[in-house]
């Protein structure tokens, strides 16, 4: 669909959305009321900049006050069929509710994730996650049934019973966490399995970021001897981005369901595309649990130029850059997670790795604890990983062995690599 047919789209969604909002729902009813606006105001898609934006903060109050489901619900609450929650990594969860509407929607941007990833009917998609509460690949479930391909549920399964059934029936795509991916891949040469001999062709992950980071996408590949594939999304937003085939070193934004925005987180104002800014996103067909202008703080790069693929969705070079309050600023150098794990990635034999942050006497440091596997001579690898680290982002790190299994890996959620630690 060319762009400008693609804009008509969007704002004929939106405003229909709004009007279906305003008097129904009670968070934005209230919200756009203290704010002054009136919705019908809305007529173009630059006019969306009239509206408040939604924290996430917000709609954790809301639930507060008025528990246990808050009140950003269009519908009486028996409409509603799914609960899920986020993982809570960064404080309480957020409870989110869905419709039959809202869920099947959720589907069909999962879709949009597999067909990017070349899914078709034939395939059989294993899931290599623990099914809880958390949204997770629940919606990679209706994805895989909208697609029409056969879903190999695996929660109660151990790595080693998941790698036997990916053999023994033939799975050709896997989705679990890029972390998970790794792990599958060391337990796999621990049991001498051999990985390469599988039929998988394609892993799509989520959850955390490792499939955009080019170090790690590359060894998930080499180890598996399949594509990686990124995928970009929340529980209180969707799933709206994507790999596709051509991999083009980013991810797609399904612009069909979901109006970007990318600010300074600042000063508010709209960047430019290829400047770095805050992701703040409009959901168009999550009516039952909609989010308005939502401050992701996730950090994005825009690029709207064609993509070879045919797709005309923009796309968010590199994918999710980093989330804005992850960066860490260390005697003026700003350091961004993912920056060290491509940089420690490099390293084939480190199998696992955590960095801390400490904070002693008002002085920061760089701690960083590696886990070495296989034959390598682990000091070497020790002060090569320093050198590079510190070459990588001009701040010399200490770095650190730990004995092997000592350090965190997560199996299903989201991995926590990235600590900080104040001593003073
Ligand atoms: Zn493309």
């Amino acid at each position: 669909m060319p762009r400008e047919q693609l804009q008509v789209l969007q704002l004929e969604k939106l405003q229909k959305l709004l009007a279906r909002l305003d008097g129904t729902n009670r968070f934005y009813t209230r919200k756009w009321k203290e704010a002054g606006v009136n919705t019908a105001a809305i007529r173009s898609l630059a006019d969306l900049s009239k509206l408040p934006f939604t924290t996430k903060t917000e709609l954790m109050r809301s639930q507060e006050e008025c528990p246990p489901f808050g009140t950003n619900l269009t519908f009486p609450e028996h409409h509603y069929t799914r609960l899920h929650q986020t993982s809570g990594t960064t404080g309480t969860p957020l409870r989110v509710l869905d419709t039959d509407e809202s869920w099947r929607w959720w589907g069909q941007c999962w879709a949009h994730v597999m067909s990017g990833a070349g899914v078709t009917k034939d395939d059989r998609i294993m899931l290599a996650f623990s099914f809880g509460p958390f949204i997770g690949f629940w919606a990679a479930v209706e994805g895989a049934q909208q697609m029409g391909a056969m879903m190999i549920p695996s929660g109660g399964w151990d790595s080693v019973q998941r790698l036997q059934a990916m053999r023994d029936l033939s799975v050709t795509v896997v989705c679990c966490t890029p972390t998970y991916a790794l792990r599958l891949a060391e337990i796999a040469r621990d049991e001498h399995f051999d990985l390469k001999a599988l039929p998988v062709r394609a892993l799509i992950h989520a959850g955390e970021p490792g499939a955009n980071v080019p170090r790690t996408k590359q060894r998930i590949q080499s180890e598996w001897g399949a594509k990686c594939f990124d995928h970009g999304g929340a529980s209180e937003v969707g799933a709206h981005s994507f790999e596709c085939e051509l991999q083009p070193g980013g991810t797609h934004v399904i612009e069909t369901e979901f109006i970007v925005e990318v600010l300074d987180s600042e000063s508010g104002r709209t960047v430019n595309p290829g400047e770095t800014g805050e992701l703040v996103i409009t959901n168009l067909g999550r009516p039952g649990f909609p989010v308005i202008r939502y401050r992701t703080g996730d950090l994005v790069r825009l690029n709207v130029t064609p993509c070879e693929c045919g797709r005309t969705f923009a796309r968010f070079d590199g994918g999710l850059l980093g989330r804005a309050d992850d960066m860490v600023t260390i005697r003026g150098v700003n350091i961004y997670p993912t920056a060290i794990e491509n940089v420690v990635r490099q390293f084939a034999s480190v199998d696992e790795f955590c960095v801390m942050v400490t904070t002693k006497r008002q002085m920061q440091d760089l701690e960083i604890q590696i886990e070495v596997g296989g034959g390598d001579n682990a000091e070497q690898v020790r002060s090569g990983v320093e050198q590079a680290v510190h070459h990588a982002i001009s701040l010399r790190p200490t770095v650190t062995l730990a004995p092997r299994g000592t350090l965190v890996r997560d199996t299903g959620g989201k991995a926590r690599r990235f600590r900080r630690l104040d001593a003073s």
